[in-house]
């Protein structure tokens, strides 16, 4: 008698324990299917777009045979490498010395170019936008890396603060991460930041944004600033 209610006694929380599993399991499975991890499995990794400034007609900020295009072209390019390698999901605006529209003049170009970097950004989804340029001012005496964001956007003050923080690493300027008015952060839904590399129109920071060495640790660290942020 006793051994037999003791069976059944074994046999009912086997019976209870398969049926709180099956409850757990198909919990985590419906969870898995409906909660956060669904969405972010049906979408992939963030995008994070990489924007070489300029290009093709518009060489951007030019200084003898120095053309902004060129430098944001190699740096963006590194970084692009870098973040694949860490195996980010990444894409170009452009991977060549190419105009992204129809050439009628100048201005009418470098608009259309940055409403179709702009629509490349909504096109493909983004999530981070960062646009690479140079800078140029007429005080020679400007220089250094700086990096822009829009001021109601938190999470491009954060991006751009990143970066910047980064930067400094390389080039031991006192600019910091600064919101600023510019088309493609006024004018995409994404995380979006603009970071300058330095002055072409000043003698030390061209030396330096001519240099393979100097491009690859302003690569590296416009890469870690991301990294930081995703
Ligand atoms: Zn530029």
């Amino acid at each position: 008698m006793f051994l037999i209610l003791r069976k059944k006694r074994i046999f009912l929380v086997f019976i209870l324990a398969t049926f709180m599993l099956a409850v757990i399991f198909s919990g985590f499975g419906s969870y898995l299917y409906y909660g956060k991890v669904a969405p972010v499995l049906a979408q992939g990794k963030p995008l994070i777009l990489i924007d070489p400034g300029h290009g093709g007609r518009d060489p951007g900020a030019v200084y003898q045979n120095i053309y902004e295009k060129d430098i944001n072209l190699d740096v963006a390019k590194q970084v692009e490498k870098i973040l694949k390698e860490k195996k980010y999901r990444v894409s170009m605006t452009r991977t060549k010395d190419t105009n992204l529209v129809n050439w009628k003049d100048r201005g009418s170009y470098q608009r259309a170019s940055l409403i179709e970097r702009a629509r490349i950004a909504e096109k493909r989804n983004a999530r981070y936008l960062i646009s690479i340029h140079c800078n140029s001012d007429n005080n020679s005496n400007y220089s250094g890396p700086q990096t822009f964001y829009h001021s109601q956007s938190v999470s491009g003050k954060r991006l751009a603060e990143a970066i910047q923080e980064e930067l400094k690493k390389v080039n031991n300027t006192k600019r910091q991460a600064i919101p600023g008015d510019y088309f493609l952060i006024n004018n995409t839904s994404c995380t979006a930041v603009i970071v300058e590399l330095g002055y072409l129109s000043n003698a030390g920071d061209r030396l330096i944004l001519c240099s393979p060495e100097y491009k690859r640790k302003l690569a590296e660290a416009i890469a870690k600033g991301v990294e930081k942020c995703l």
